[in-house]
């Protein structure tokens, strides 16, 4: 861990040797690297790069990578592999992998993969600069991996990719150590932005057209700032002038706070929606997961939330097949999953993670089979759920903020209602970022159908 202070920390490379360079930046995993990517992008262009939309053009990759899921790190060691080509035909190119696959892997990166130059984690990215400085002209294979007690970049307004939701971290790191996760010793102890910078991004954000934010933490739960907890800021944010929509992820079911419930309730511009992981329904799996609550636990704050705030929607992550679970302990969360009827839910196979409590302490012994079987018919009763959820709507006026053309039919738009599910219908007057009050007509799992009211 540093004990120093950012105002004490080098910013960046003194100057470039020769013209800035071009860069490619790429993000894999969740909204926060999403949202760091985004200070990257700022801290780079004071420093004069220009940002390529093409691999060719560039002279710098940027890999942001994400250390959580499986499936995430087998498609970034794939390309960190093709790379290797890629170099021997444009030599003077440089590559560096950002975010939580650096402090994760560490120097195994730099061994694994001769074609990557520097690795740089989520507190050092003021350091990239000099970083792609170092490899350019000593041609250098740096390392910047260590963890900030303070940093959180306040004094930097990321650069913004799209013009409805725009994402605005509060806080970093984690201090909940749940046994299956990485992110408390990829991303350090949990830091709380000023809810003065929070407000100000928002109204930045407004003024460059946006409609909605949505706050992001490991766990929103732990927000504090000086006399500041979450609700406090949830208010602050939703009482920004122009601002429509606010939003936020993730809570943890162990502390959730009460006081938020009524915040929500009572203001408009607070969307009646959370997401609230469960990750196993059963005692003994949430004990070992260190998850700090128990199934009857989870289903009175399910309870609870529902009074405050009736109609709103819950959406959750499940991990199936953590090690030594049975399928009797596996039914459980089925059964949490059945009375609780979230509207959506994230399913997944539990697969190790390097660092983890759980992958120190015991075997993944529970079968590929199993753990795939459990999958398969958890997302069938999940989707079976959601249908039924949406139908219910059907013949309701909702809502809605459009944000961008549908997949299907690029005469329809893809919006979302105040639940946060995809909504789609067609109104040739209509553009992005508008609001619509539409007719549910129709439902699949996924996405609900509409008409203009
Ligand atoms: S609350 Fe648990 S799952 Fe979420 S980031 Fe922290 S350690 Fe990981």
């Amino acid at each position: 861990m540093s004990n120093v202070e950012p105002a004490m920390k080098q910013t960046g490379s003194p100057g470039w040797d020769g013209a800035p360079p071009k860069i490619h930046l790429q993000t894999f995993g969740c909204q926060m690297n999403e949202y760091d990517s985004e200070l990257v992008t700022t801290i780079l262009k004071r420093k004069g790069c220009e940002f390529a939309a093409s691999e060719d053009d560039a002279e710098v990759f940027l890999f942001n990578t994400c250390a959580i899921r499986e499936t995430a790190h087998n498609r970034i060691y794939a390309r960190l592999d093709a790379l290797k080509t890629i170099k021997r035909k444009r030599p003077g190119l440089v590559v560096g992998v950002l975010g939580c696959m650096a402090p994760n892997l560490k120097e195994e990166l730099l061994l694994r993969f001769p074609a990557v130059d520097f690795i740089c984690g989520p507190d050092s990215y003021r350091e990239v600069p000099a970083l792609i400085q170092r490899s350019r002209t000593l041609h250098d294979r740096g390392t910047e991996v260590e963890l900030s007690e303070y940093e959180t970049y306040e004094d930097i307004l990321p650069t913004r990719v799209e013009g409805v939701n725009g994402w605005i971290a509060i806080m970093r790191g984690c201090d909940n150590f749940c046994t299956f996760c990485v992110v408390p010793y990829t991303r350090g102890r949990e830091r709380s932005r000023d809810p003065k910078g929070v407000v100000q991004e928002t109204k930045q954000l407004v003024s460059l057209g946006y409609k909605q934010v949505t706050l992001l933490g490991q766990n929103v739960n732990s927000y504090r700032h000086e006399g500041s907890d979450f609700a406090d800021l949830m208010k602050a944010v939703g009482q920004v002038p122009g601002i429509e929509r606010v939003r936020f992820t993730s809570p943890h079911p162990m502390d959730f706070p009460t006081k938020l419930l009524g915040v929500i309730a009572e203001n408009p511009t607070l969307c009646s929606q959370i997401h609230l992981p469960l990750q196993s329904g059963n005692d003994r799996i949430l004990k070992k997961m260190n998850r700090n609550y128990r199934k009857d636990e989870f289903l009175d704050l399910v309870s609870s939330i529902r009074e405050t705030i009736p109609g709103v929607s819950l959406s959750t992550d499940i991990i199936c097949g953590f090690p030594t679970e049975t399928e009797e302990e596996y039914e459980d969360t089925v059964d949490v999953v059945n009375q609780v009827r979230f509207d959506s839910a994230y399913i997944f196979k539990y697969s190790e993670r390097k660092g983890t409590v759980a992958k120190k302490l015991w075997a993944d012994d529970v079968s590929e089979e199993a753990k795939s079987r459990r999958v398969t018919d958890l997302v069938r009763r999940q989707k079976e759920i959601s249908l039924e959820n949406h139908r219910s709507q059907i013949g309701s006026v909702q809502r809605v903020l459009i944000e961008g053309t549908s997949r299907k039919d690029d005469r329809e738009w893809r919006s979302r209602s105040e639940a946060n599910t995809i909504v789609v219908f067609a109104d040739p007057e209509a553009r992005v970022g508008d609001f619509r009050q539409v007719k549910i007509v129709g439902a699949t799992p996924n996405t609900l159908l509409a008409e203009l009211t």
